[in-house]
């Protein structure tokens, strides 16, 4: 066994402990505010689209027959690369509803219209009607708060 001198020991603790910063870091979603380009944080969990009708297949890239059979067979689908979720962004001072699509590794954020959250499962009524503005002014005065 080659034992290490006190440097080298040194050394090898660190790179250790660069390695852990480095996967936590890459566990860091690449979601960044579409007009600020900075991070965002996520203040809520996330609510997953579903679809319930063809075109909202066909705009997905589904063929025709393919989108046809899946709603015929399931009456719904989980879209499992689209939600809303909740962010908090430093430079904007407030919170927003941003509706994710996820392409590969990359994010593709839109400020989340009423209309998805027809689409949003688990969403209590309260969420899908107007009352998400309120919610939102709610969840923005709690963050500065803290
Ligand atoms: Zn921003």
């Amino acid at each position: 066994m080659k034992l290490l001198s006190p440097g080298e020991r040194q050394k090898s603790k660190r790179s250790s402990r660069r390695c852990e910063r480095n996967r936590n870091r890459s566990k860091r979603r690449e979601i960044y505010c579409p007009i600020h380009l900075c991070y965002l944080d996520s203040v809520s969990k996330k609510y997953y689209l579903y679809a319930d009708r063809v075109e909202q297949l066909r705009q997905r890239g589904y063929g025709k027959l393919n989108a046809q059979l899946s709603i015929k067979s399931r009456t719904t689908i989980l879209l499992e690369n689209e939600w809303l979720e909740e962010f908090w962004c430093i430079e904007c001072q407030k919170t927003e509803w941003y509706h994710v699509q996820k392409h590969g590794r990359i994010y593709h954020l839109s400020v989340a219209s009423r209309e998805l959250w027809q689409q949003a499962t688990g969403v209590s009524p309260a969420y899908g009607n107007p009352s998400v503005g309120e919610f939102t002014r709610r969840q923005a005065q709690k963050l500065k708060i803290r």
